[in-house]
């Protein structure tokens, strides 16, 4: 079954493609399907959970494929220190507007790093909520996963915050974590895993037009 990926994130489609395809989907892309970004759509994550957030990203691409299953993802690093910033707002911490790509987690990084300079508790936990949405159904489920903020940066790999975020499971940062590795023990890994456990569930289960939410 085909299932639309509503993220603008080259990072987060890297990961969220294999992921789909080993759970039988066939996983577009928002580009495959000649959808223009527009520059309204970061308003449509103006929610303050992450819930609310995955939910509208979900709702608003299928209003345009109602025929479809629409997958979307809100996710953030929370830093204990700052009292769970970034959070919702991870994306655009930085408050560079203009900034896309690299230069965007570069901004962001920079400023990671300055607000922990001088203080001692680096922990940290990433989130990301995954909502799955049709006309029949909604799903959305919660992943979590706890490491700490290195000053340094180590690795190429992943994106965002990675190579600043120290996986307390991995022992080396997401930067430096083969895909596969950082599927298994990640925020997103495990939020998709949970979703896709509740849709199965639902769809034996329960007649197409129950909603659940975490
Ligand atoms: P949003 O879900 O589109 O609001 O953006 C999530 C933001 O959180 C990303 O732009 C990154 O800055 C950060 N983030 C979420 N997940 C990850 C991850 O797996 N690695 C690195 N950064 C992440």
């Amino acid at each position: 079954m085909r299932i639309i990926l509503a993220t603008r994130s080259a990072g987060k489609l890297r990961e969220l493609e294999p992921m789909l395809r080993q759970a039988g989907f066939e996983p577009v892309t928002l580009a495959d399907l000649g959808v223009a970004e527009s520059p309204d759509e970061d308003a449509i994550e103006a929610y303050d959970t992450f819930e609310e957030n995955a939910q509208a990203k979900a709702r608003h691409f299928l209003a345009r494929f109602p025929g479809d299953v629409v997958l979307a993802d809100d996710s953030g690093l929370a830093v204990d220190a700052l009292g769970g910033a970034p959070g919702v707002r991870s994306k655009r911490w930085a408050m560079r507007d203009g900034l896309v790509g690299h230069s965007l987690d570069a901004a962001n990084n920079a400023k990671l790093v300055a607000s922990l300079r001088g203080v001692g508790d680096h922990r940290a936990r990433y989130v990301a909520v995954v909502a799955i949405v049709s006309r029949e159904l909604m799903v959305t489920a919660r992943g979590e996963c706890a490491g700490k903020i290195v000053e340094l940066p180590r690795g190429d790999d992943g994106f965002g915050y990675d190579p600043h975020f120290l996986s307390d499971e991995l022992g080396i940062t997401f930067g430096e974590a083969p895909r596969a590795a950082k599927e298994r023990v990640s925020h997103r890994g495990r939020a998709v895993a949970a979703a896709l456990e509740k849709l199965r569930a639902l769809q034996v289960a329960q007649p197409p037009s129950r909603h659940t939410d975490e």
